[in-house]
């Protein structure tokens, strides 16, 4: 799926001249398609604001406008602060300690008093104060070489933006007002950012930041955006407002095309969509190889609006619904009703058809505010997934109620992410069992069966003790994101090391195999829903090692399911007999090519 565009740019140079004031950009191409549009330049940490004169007579009423947002401001981190107290541990205390200093850094302090001495003294607006500001302070601790100061930096550009917010009454709701056809052009986009992109609105992505695996790169995949992330020189030259070309298939941007160029993508974009098209007529017919062994292909669902997609695509069923998007770009956490209502939806709406929740995963680079998750020193390593939910049993609570009552509306599972141990999952146990009984006295009524309980398996640990894992799951789902990314030690979301993560990687094959195989040996369903599970590059394989279920974002399952339409099982077994006897990642993915060309 992810393409590093270098070797592509040579082979294309001769069909696509790139001279003059067009500008070309190597990147990873983390969702396929192209997009032509017009440059939106995202800014995440500014607000821009005017630079107005303030008449002397309305000096003190500038600055009780001033006081008034620093105290909504303060308000604001006040209530994070509840809820860090809630929190506990040391992840809380620390959170306590950082919003501690934002309060104080609201109330009265020398920004404080910087802000209200030049909305007097120069007579601007309270808006140019707070930037001015904030400026001033940023090169000032940037300045110093001290490295704890260069840490707060980010903290103080967030007072400022939170200033800013509250003083043009401006929600964090980002890309509202686009051009249309935009091509979103960033530094970095958060995958709440991503979340927040309407693509009906916007045509493409495009970020300086970011790794084929993360988030960000999930979300827009699944939101059907052409997209390339990485690209370090992607903001010189470029102008918002310009032409630009997004191939999310390839990992090139072009900024400016030359008119052949734009004729070219075109054709390409047009080749594309047609290629789709026939995809698309493969909707209703099963995921069957050509010996007639049935396949179950199932959705992602990152975001609640994605039921129409997830049926369009033919998917049997959600084989993954990330819940932690519920609690992003939010300051406050869904009740128990508001996550039923949603959750309730999709289940109906998928009509019979299985639906795999999996509890909130937030932490690693899901930061959801409101549950008050702090990035912390190593946050794919920190208090994330069931450990958060064990940490604050009051939001696991809700959700595995809000779930639980779902379920009398349809098929559900429950998934646990990130299990290491089978303590967690017995812990987690307790607590469903204990809000089944709180429902039963209550009144709700619960399906009989239950529904099953999941332990997702992405920990190396978690894959070498499958067996024992095993006995306390009722089905296992392969997270193959995170499996990758804490057995080979790649940060799955940096560009930097992109090259290096790689699910072929004989260690990667090797803890698949094993829970596969220890999943049979228990008898229960197995499937694997990370990012490998919709590359139809990696399909022969994943059969050839026992999968029967695979769960991926919509827009791959049509060209997933032609491949399987062409594989025979009993080849693809062979193959990955012969791959499991190999030593080298880079031998592996030439027999799998191989394989794939006969
Ligand atoms: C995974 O890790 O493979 C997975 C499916 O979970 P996520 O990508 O949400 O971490
Ligand atoms: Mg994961």
């Amino acid at each position: 799926m992810t393409t590093r565009g270098g070797s592509k740019i040579v082979g294309r140079s001769k069909a696509v001249p790139h001279t003059g004031p067009e500008l070309v950009r190597d990147g990873l191409g983390v969702s396929r398609g192209i997009a032509i549009g017009t440059v939106y330049l995202h800014d995440a940490g500014t607000i821009t604001v005017p630079e107005l004169r303030i008449p002397a007579a309305r000096l003190d009423a500038e600055c009780a406008r001033f006081n008034e947002a620093a105290a909504n401001a303060g308000h604001q981190v006040e209530q994070l602060q509840d809820k860090a107290g809630r929190l506990g541990g040391s992840a809380g205390e620390e959170l306590g300690y950082l919003l501690d200093a934002y309060r104080q850094m609201l109330h009265g302090s020398r920004l404080v008093r910087g802000v209200e001495a030049r909305i007097r003294n120069d007579r601007i607006n309270a808006e140019a104060a707070v930037q001015q500001e904030i400026n001033e302070i940023v090169r000032g601790f940037e300045a110093m070489d001290d490295s704890y100061l260069a840490a707060r930096v980010a903290d103080i550009k967030d007072i400022g933006r939170r200033l800013l917010r509250a003083l043009t009454n401006t929600a964090y709701r980002p890309f509202t007002a686009l051009p249309k056809n935009a091509v979103i052009v960033a530094e970095e986009m958060t995958p709440a950012d991503t979340a927040l992109l309407d693509p009906a609105l916007v045509a493409g992505l495009a970020t300086v930041v970011g790794g084929s695996e993360g988030h960000t790169a999930i979300m827009a995949r699944s939101l059907g955006l052409p997209s390339v992330l990485g690209m370090a020189e992607l903001l010189v030259g470029v102008k918002g407002g310009e032409q630009i070309i997004v191939d999310g298939t390839s990992g090139l941007v072009v900024i400016n095309p030359r008119p052949e160029t734009l004729a070219f993508y075109r054709k390409e974009r047009a080749a594309f969509l047609k290629a789709r098209r026939i995809l698309g007529r493969l909707k209703d017919v099963p995921a069957v190889t050509r010996d007639a062994a049935r396949i179950t292909l199932q959705a992602n669902m990152e975001l609640p609006g994605e039921v129409g997609a997830v049926l369009e695509s033919g998917a049997e069923g959600i084989g993954l619904l990330r819940s932690e998007f519920l609690y992003m770009n939010r300051d406050d956490v869904p009740s128990e009703d508001e996550q039923y209502l949603i959750l309730k939806d999709v289940v109906e709406r998928m009509g019979g058809r299985p639906v795999t929740v999996r509890t909130f995963d937030a932490g690693g680079d899901k930061l959801a505010p409101a549950l008050g998750c702090t990035i912390g020193p190593n946050p794919s390593l920190g208090l994330r997934a069931i450990r958060l939910g064990l940490a604050r049993q009051d939001l696991l609570e809700a959700q595995l109620a809000a779930i639980l009552r779902a379920s009398a509306h349809g098929p559900v599972r429950i998934l646990i992410p990130m299990i290491a141990t089978v303590g967690e999952l017995r812990a987690t146990r307790e607590v469903m069992n204990r809000v089944i009984r709180r429902l039963r006295k209550s009144g709700v009524a619960l399906p009989d069966p239950l529904p099953k309980l999941g332990a997702m398996i992405e920990i190396p640990g978690a894959a070498l003790s499958a067996d024992s894992i095993a006995w306390h799951a009722d089905f296992f789902a392969i997270g193959t994101n995170d499996l990758v990314q804490y057995t080979l030690a790649i940060d799955r979301s940096d560009e930097a090391v992109a090259h290096l993560y790689n699910p072929l990687h004989p260690a990667v094959l090797r803890l698949i195999q094993f829970t596969a195989q220890a999943a049979h040996r228990a008898n229960i369903p197995v499937s694997v829903c990370g990012e490998m599970a919709g590359d139809p590059r990696y399909a022969p394989l994943l059969l050839g090692l026992g999968l029967r279920d695979l769960s991926m974002t919509t827009s791959n399952l049509p060209v997933v399911k032609s491949r399987i339409r062409a594989l025979e099982l009993a080849a693809a077994e062979g193959l990955a007999r012969t791959i499991m006897e190999q030593t080298d990642s880079g031998r592996i993915g030439q027999l799998l090519d191989a394989f794939l060309a006969r």
